[in-house]
């Protein structure tokens, strides 16, 4: 008996984006393997996860983990994360064949997801921050700008609690309900408000993340950082975006500025 050649992965993701817009692939596909691979996998699947595509999407994670590592990502519970959490869950269907491309996509209401090696790289930053290298997780985390939800899923398998806040209505109900399954027995918590406030009534946060760059730190998330915590956000310069880190040391705050980034802009109030 013949055996089928082996799966190459990311399955036919090249091609399915050779072919261009007018070829509207869906979502199966690039998560489902070629003839005649297919029937097998789609068993395999159909035992490993519900859905039928949790076999399939695992590989492709697993290759753009690779190239992330490859590309100097070290960290290996983020990495572990990024292998875990299904982004093809958080973008709109048409956008799914690009889920594991290191590439931002668009979450709808002008906002857009990080590209994964972004992602990856601020989570490795938080991870390196005082209490997280001595306790080994994240801790308490606060999130600015929860938008599809994705880095709040990563943030769940990395801390022990996330509070993330949104200010757009329509992108905080689109999380909740990516989140809806991985919430149980966690500790999240999805905010609708404006983040530059923090969240006073779970403050202080060992961990602060932001997705949107305004031309300042916000006093709010200086204050709600914990002795021996870490925050990691973009902040507007003359010359562009850039990332900054903060770190709540005994002798203060201090502050590192790193590589130019590219950011959605912070913005008060909601909508
Ligand atoms: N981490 C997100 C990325 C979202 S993009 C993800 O994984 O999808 C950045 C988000 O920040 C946008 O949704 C934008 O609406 C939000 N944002 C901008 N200013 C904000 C503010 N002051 N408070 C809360 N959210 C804000």
């Amino acid at each position: 008996m013949s055996k089928p050649a082996p799966p190459r992965f990311p399955l036919g993701l090249d091609r399915v984006q050779a072919r261009g817009p007018a070829a509207r692939p869906g979502a199966d596909t690039l998560l489902r393997p070629q003839r005649p691979l297919q029937h097998m996998a789609a068993e395999q699947a159909r035992q490993a996860a519900p859905s039928g595509l949790g076999l399939d999407s695992a590989a492709v994670r697993a290759h753009m983990v690779g190239r992330l590592r490859a590309g100097g990502l070290r960290c290996e519970p983020v990495l572990q994360a990024l292998a875990t959490v299904e982004r093809h869950r958080f973008v709109d269907s048409a956008l799914v064949p690009q889920a594991y491309e290191d590439t931002s996509l668009p979450i709808g209401l002008g906002q857009t997801i990080s590209k994964p090696s972004v992602v990856g790289w601020m989570l490795a930053l938080l991870f390196d921050g005082a209490t997280a290298r001595e306790r080994g997780h994240l801790g308490r985390v606060l999130e600015i700008g929860t938008g599809c939800g994705y880095q709040a899923a990563l943030l769940l398998a990395l801390a022990r609690s996330v509070v993330s806040i949104e200010r757009l209505q329509p992108l905080h109900d689109k999380a909740a309900g990516h989140l809806a399954g991985l919430r149980q027995g966690s500790d999240l918590r999805l905010v609708f408000g404006d983040g530059m406030l923090g969240h006073a009534p779970r403050a202080p946060y060992d961990s602060i993340i932001a997705a949107a760059g305004g031309e300042q730190l916000p006093a709010a998330w200086l204050a709600q950082l914990a002795p021996g915590g870490r925050l990691v956000a973009p902040v507007q310069r003359a010359a562009g975006q850039r990332l900054v880190v903060v770190d709540h040391t005994p002798g203060g705050l201090v502050s590192q500025e790193l590589e130019a980034v590219q950011f959605v802009p912070l913005k008060s109030g909601t909508a």
